[in-house]
């Protein structure tokens, strides 16, 4: 049994992991660890389902072709050597991951501050939680979280900020539940969406886009008016400017939700607002996060028990990033660039070229990638091709990097395909280190597999490279557990100036402690308890102005969103692979409220483009009135191995917080247009297909192959879409119905095709569980089984199979309740993510009952 932590989001589950063969694993929950006590949701659940070889880079490449370490490393060296004595050191730059372990972070961010000499690290932490961080630097004096998980078991209100936690933070989610069972928690939900978690909330304020800091400057005055403000505790703590309390809103007639949250908030002092990417990924997220914190402050809700500010993060090691420096605009664990704070890092490192100032966030370090100013690349862990804001431009700037280094442990995504070395890295599972979670909790992530061809941790990759560059000396670390030393020892820096991190009594830790490193919080529950991290310890209230809203125009009149879905992560390369994953959603929903969908001519289940002065992509419809009328909704995780044009990514443009440099993704002019293709099909395969250029086309996984959604116009291109083999096929004219069966040798099937012009297709679950099983060539030809079979609908809970329908009709019996539900179909039991859908439904189901009951 080796206990380790999460690979995917920031609550950093704690995971009890039993290797049971060469490359399988089977995972439990870890009940020891404080973040999660057990349970796991369901990407955590099934991480066992992504640790085979597939997909995998194993061999240093250069090219196409494949190199030795010395070679690949070599040529990197020399090309990096080259561009800084042409171009001088800002003309190289690292773009890296939170996904990287603290230690591949700490030896990153060592190697360009302080011996290459320039700033230009930033991380993909940029898009997900840089206005929390420069927000927390402009109240506290520093980038803390001051709460910790247990101030959500102790609070009497939660408030959600543009967080649907219930799907992206499924264990705080479950933390808040319990609150609400156990305590009587309120919750209220701020999102312009009515998400399934705010289905649940006591409350949903559906905010206009970016209507945020609005909301809080005029919760504040009227938590002014009501007579809260803390006046003791902003005396003792906090300065606050002149004018402050001028500058918000004057009082007037209000609104009924915002009537009954300013009645909730005034109720509970014991309230944690808790923020993430729907506030932080915007024009204005630096703002939103002060204005969140200006009313914690003002109430004196800070410092306690069951209150506070609570931003999370979204990756599994964006805080360790954040603590080590991996942002442009930090200089190492929390220290900044005054000359004070460089001297002492430089002293410490013993670096020849600190650097001198902050480096490019993401966005300029890919606008000076396409202008040729930074010329060498080093990509660590991340897929910025399909990740970054207007993509399309990104790529380009790829493209044309004139050294493009990816160390991944992908061989091929989006990124990798355009570099010109790439080298191969650990992935989760054989990777050994550390990450920091978003309540500030360090967890050991431990190997369970051997590394796997002559893949290397990132740490020594950059070691190995650093000698090539003539600094081995200051990169002579030999395991994780040096690094960890290092930085451990480092952060005493931290507090010299005035800062909480401090690690340092960790610096002594030996081999053996290391190994055995239990999961920690640092800086304990209420980090600023004692004082805040300004020079005089005092916090500021931060006067915020709402921003002027997104122009809206006749070429653009709706408003996009972009944002996450329950069972996938990020770009897909990890829990793509997964079929039990894929069966939550198969293809990217385009979300529009049924009205608009109707004004612009479009069909629930059929296809739209969705167009903005970025790009476009196409996605399939989704009529929803839990959208506001005027606002549209993609997921992000489509890539261009995952689906033919549906990189949501494309559609953002890259326009920034002017404080954090973090894009904004929620709040983007766009218009959509009906696609209508002359004809659909379906395709399952047990190899992957490869494509003709087809109007649509989306994949995913399923047992023992792959399901693709297709449409085209024009003729089906049969041939170019099955294998050969055994090939049995039926049409019907009238209706342009084709059907075509593929067997092998052995008479399992192959592949099935499923085309029409005007019908309907068949259930794609029973056709893509027969792949690699002998069949019965008419059932086949069918698309279903002979007998009747029960219609289960689309799989509601994926840990046990649980299709819509089951859990609709448990959701009708007498004294029905979500347990009874569980305990009748076993949904919602295991991991507990598809919970909110089964109240969802509960609700749906028991709402007639009660009018007729009344
Ligand atoms: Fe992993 Fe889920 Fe826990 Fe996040 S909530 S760390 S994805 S198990």
């Amino acid at each position: 049994m080796i206990l380790t932590t999460c690979a995917y989001c920031g609550v950093g589950c704690g995971i009890r992991a039993e290797v049971t063969g060469e490359r399988s694993v089977t995972i439990r929950g870890d009940t020891g660890h404080p973040a999660n006590r057990g349970r796991l949701c369901s990407k955590g659940a099934h991480l066992g389902e992504t640790v085979g070889l597939e997909g995998r880079l194993l061999h240093p490449m250069i090219g196409e072709r494949r190199a030795s370490w010395d070679e690949a490393l070599d040529l990197a060296a020399e090309r990096m050597r080259a561009t800084i004595a042409e171009h001088g050191p800002d003309s190289v730059a690292f773009y890296v991951s939170g996904q990287l372990l603290t230690e591949d972070y700490y030896v990153a961010n060592k190697l360009m501050k302080g011996f290459v000499g320039s700033g230009n690290i930033d991380t993909n932490s940029r898009l997900c939680m840089a206005s929390a961080v420069a927000a927390h630097n402009r109240a506290f004096g520093e980038d803390v979280v001051p709460c910790s998980y247990e101030d959500l078991d102790a609070a009497d209100l939660i408030l959600l900020v543009g967080s649907n936690t219930a799907w992206c933070h499924p264990l705080v989610w479950q933390r808040i539940e319990a609150a609400r069972a156990r305590r009587g928690t309120r919750l209220v939900v701020i999102d312009p969406r009515r998400t399934e978690t705010a289905e649940q909330a006591d409350l949903h304020v559906p905010v206009a886009p970016d209507g945020d800091v609005a909301l809080f400057n005029a919760l504040l005055a009227e938590m002014r008016d009501r007579g809260l403000i803390d006046h003791a505790f902003l005396r003792a703590r906090c300065d606050v400017p002149e004018g402050f309390w001028d500058a918000l809103p004057a009082p007037g007639a209000l609104p009924d939700r915002f009537a009954a949250l300013a009645d909730l908030v005034a109720a509970h002092p014991r309230m944690v607002t808790l923020f993430s990417q729907g506030a932080n990924q915007s024009r204005s997220g630096t703002d939103k996060g002060n204005a969140i914190i200006n009313l914690h402050l003002a109430l004196g809700r800070i410092n306690a028990p069951g209150m506070g500010p609570f931003s999370i993060t979204g990756q599994p090691n964006a805080m360790g990033g954040r603590e080590v420096g991996g942002l442009a605009n930090t200089l190492a664990c929390h220290l900044g660039f005054s000359p004070a704070e460089r001297a002492d890092v430089a002293l410490f490192w013993n670096a020849p070229n600190i650097c001198a100032g902050p480096g490019l966030k993401a966005v300029d370090l890919f606008r000076a990638v396409h202008a040729g100013r930074v010329k060498f690349l080093w990509v660590m862990a991340t897929n910025p091709a399909v990740s970054m804001p207007d993509a399309g431009f990104v790529r380009e700037a790829l493209a044309r990097c004139e050294t493009l280094v990816v160390s991944d442990v992908i061989a091929d995504s989006d990124t990798a395909r355009l570099a010109q070395i790439r080298l191969p890295a650990l992935a989760w599972g054989e990777k050994d280190g550390t990450v920091t979670n978003s309540e500030r909790r360090i967890s050991r992530q431990r190997a369970l597999f051997p590394p796997p061809g002559e893949a290397l941790a990132d740490w020594a990759i950059l070691c190995r490279f650093a000698a090539r560059m003539g600094w081995g000396k200051a990169f002579a670390f030999d395991r994780p557990a040096a690094v960890f030393r290092e930085y451990a020892a480092m952060t005493a820096l931290a507090p010299r100036h005035g800062k909480r991190l401090d690690l340092s009594a960790l610096a002594g830790l030996s081999d053996a402690e290391y190994q055995a490193l239990a999961p920690f919080i640092w800086g304990g529950a209420h980090p600023f308890a004692g004082g805040f991290s300004h020079a005089d310890g005092r916090a500021r209230l931060v006067p915020v102005a709402a921003p002027a809203a997104a122009p809206v125009d006749a070429a653009f009149p709706l408003r996009l969103n972009t944002g996450r879905y329950r069972d996938q992560w990020h770009t897909m390369t990890r829990t793509g692979l997964s079929p039990t994953l894929s069966q939550h959603r198969r293809e990217a929903l385009l979300d529009v409220h049924p009205a608009d969908a109707v004004r612009h001519g479009l069909t629930d289940g059929g296809l739209a483009r969705v167009s903005t002065a970025a790009g476009s992509a196409v996605f399939r419809v989704s009529c929803h009135d839990g959208q506001r009328p005027g606002d549209l909704f993609v997921p992000m995780h489509w890539s261009d191995a995952m689906a033919g044009e549906a990189r949501a990514n494309l559609l953002p443009l890259a326009e920034c917080d002017p404080i954090s440099g973090q894009p904004g993704f929620k709040n983007t002019p766009a218009r959509v247009e009906a696609v209508s293709p002359e004809w659909r099909a379906f395709l399952v395969c047990r190899e992957a297909a490869a494509l003709p250029p087809l109007l649509y086309w989306s994949r995913s996984r399923v047992p023992g192959g792959w399901l693709y959604e297709l449409a085209g116009n024009g003729e089906v291109a049969v041939d170019a879409l099955v294998p050969a083999g055994q090939r049995l096929e039926a049409a019907d004219h009238v209706r342009g119905m084709r059907r075509v069966v593929v067997r092998g040798a052995d008479g399992s099937l192959d592949a099935a095709l499923f085309a029409t012009r005007s019908g309907t297709l068949p259930p794609r679950d029973w056709v893509a569980w027969q792949l690699g099983r002998p069949a019965d060539s008419r059932e086949l030809l069918a698309g279903r089984p002979a007998g009747p079979q029960p219609d289960r609908g689309p799989i509601l809970c994926v840990c046990h199979g649980v299709g819509t329908n089951e859990v609709r009709a448990a959701a009708c019996a007498e004294g029905a309740s979500i347990e009874a539900i569980g305990t009748a179909t076993r949904a919602g039991t295991n991991c507990g993510s598809c919970r909110p859908l089964i109240a969802r439904l509960l609700a749906e189901a028991t709402e007639p009952m009660k009018e007729a009951a009344a």
